[in-house]
């Protein structure tokens, strides 16, 4: 029966090396079938992270041909389609890589019992993460909800090294039909500022690869002091955008960073402490499937929180009067990504000064960010608003001007990002009223806004809503 062949279901793993569920494939010696399921669960997705998908899935189907295989597209819910596909290729069964929100976790023990109830060969495998959410427990058992003791636990864990990409996959004799990705329609909702956009991407196994080399040879270095500086495009590894859709796998990146520590790089354990933060969202996100809808910390859902409201539109489009908040915003909206400690101001801000809904714009990141990532996305916010694990009180509240004058002292971030504070502005800070919808009516030649809000004042209503919260 070793001619049977297996479905590869393939979900944000859109990678071939360090890839334990292909490694298992290819040594059951049976002819692969790729398959990536455009899933009402995919369907759902924001504009940004849709758009992403459609480079990836077009990256990754020709990876899939140089390697003499391919990529079979089909769309609907995952367990007809994947019966479909086992009827139509006689398959022994299906493999994946887990996921671990809520959705794909129901979505995949329902697919498992249902293939194993007719005796196919259904298969979870690792690979998303360095470690298993429920194989790291405190001492007391149970999950962790705290970063630092989190992060002993597993820096001196064994992590297996990352095997490499198989140089051929074993193809059946007949193909399935596959779907056009281009039918598919994945970037539609970005309108114009699709184009934009790409410009910003690097995209797929090889260019993630890449990027990874170039970071730890260079920015890597300087990274514990570089990475809160926004105004530095390069200080950073840009490797969420890949790590989100899986062209690059957490091991390869660990044992870089290890062996960069090892040579004595001043920045890799810096670098490792950051990346285990992703873990630690997903131990989260694992242990606490409503991360991204509830507030963590008990009795914060009574919070006087402001629902969605003119504010907060006006902080969508960069428009709060707020340099350092604005350049965010619009750095976002251009390049699909956001400078870490920029997320952490704009979050503040929309919750604390505007004192809205965390929800809000955890939505509007899902819709803008390339690189969002469910798990990451949902502690951020929780952290910053102060209802979250191990979250920042809410009584700190980050001052965007005061950041803006220790973090981008020479305003270069600023001055990227915002055309009407400057005469000359640079070709970035135009893209921006390129990539908006025109019905929001921007115009880079308009007197920028005057503040949304008064620092001081937003923080003492921020303070006086904590009292009225609390009783
Ligand atoms: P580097 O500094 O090079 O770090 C390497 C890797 O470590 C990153 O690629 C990422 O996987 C991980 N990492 C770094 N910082 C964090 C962090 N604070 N939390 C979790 N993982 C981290 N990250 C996302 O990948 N997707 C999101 O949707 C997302 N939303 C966020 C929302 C808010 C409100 C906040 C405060 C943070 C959010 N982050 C998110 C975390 C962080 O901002 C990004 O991971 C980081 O900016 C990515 O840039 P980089 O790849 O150059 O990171």
């Amino acid at each position: 029966m070793s001619d049977a062949p297996l479905i590869l279901w393939f979900r944000r793993d859109l990678r071939l090396g360090d890839h334990p569920m292909l490694t298992a494939a290819v040594a059951s010696g049976r002819p692969l079938v790729p398959v990536f399921i455009l899933d009402p669960e995919t369907e759902a997705l924001g504009a940004a992270p849709k758009f992403r998908l459609d480079l990836a899935l077009a990256a990754f189907a020709a990876t899939l041909a140089r390697h003499g295989s391919r990529l079979i597209l089909r769309r609907g819910p995952a367990l007809p389609v994947l019966e479909a596909l086992v009827a139509e290729t006689v398959a022994a069964g299906v493999m994946w890589s887990r996921s671990y929100d809520a959705a794909a976790r129901d979505r995949d023990q329902a697919v498992k019992a249902a293939l194993k109830a007719r005796g196919l060969l259904a298969q979870s495998h690792p690979g998303s993460l360095l470690f298993e959410p429920w194989e790291v427990e405190t001492g007391q058992g149970g999950p962790y909800r705290v970063y630092t003791p989190f992060w002993r636990a597993v820096r001196g864990r064994p992590v297996a090294e990352a095997a490499p990409a198989p140089a051929t996959l074993p193809a059946p004799s007949v193909w399935p039909a596959s779907e056009r990705l281009d039918d598919w329609q994945l970037s539609a909702a970005m309108n114009r500022g699709g184009a934009v956009v790409a410009a910003y991407q690097r995209v797929g196994e090889d260019k993630a690869l890449t990027r990874l080399e170039e970071f730890s040879a260079g920015p890597m270095a300087a990274y514990a002091a570089d990475r809160d500086l926004p105004g530095l495009t390069r200080a950073t590894s840009g490797l969420s955008e890949n790590l989100a859709w899986g062209e690059i796998g957490p091991r390869a990146i660990w044992h870089r960073g290890w062996r960069a520590m090892a040579e004595g790089n001043a920045g890799a354990e810096t670098f490792l402490k950051e990346l285990v933060w992703r873990e630690f969202a997903w131990h989260l996100m694992y242990h606490y499937p409503q991360l991204d809808r509830a507030s963590w910390k008990p009795g914060w859902e009574t919070f006087p929180w402001r629902a969605d409201n003119s504010d907060a539109e006006a902080w969508r489009r960069g428009m709060t009067g707020e340099p350092f908040v604005d350049a965010a915003m619009r750095e976002m909206y251009v390049t699909g990504r956001m400078h870490n400690r920029a997320r952490m101001i704009v979050a503040s801000y929309l919750t604390k000064h505007l004192l809205t809904d965390w929800r809000v714009g955890l939505q509007w990141f899902a819709d803008c960010l390339t690189d969002w990532d469910p798990a990451a996305n949902a502690m951020g916010w929780q952290w910053v608003a102060g209802c979250g694990p191990d979250a920042a009180p809410y009584f700190r509240i980050f001052n965007p001007a005061g950041q803006a004058e220790k973090f981008d002292t020479d305003q270069s971030y600023r001055r990227r990002w915002i055309a009407e504070l400057t005469r000359h502005p640079g070709p970035e800070a135009q893209s921006y009223f390129a990539a908006v919808p025109r019905t929001w009516q921007l115009d880079p030649a308009r007197r920028y806004p005057l503040p949304r809000i008064d620092l001081a004042e937003g923080r003492a209503r921020a303070l006086a809503a904590l009292q009225q919260g609390k009783t």
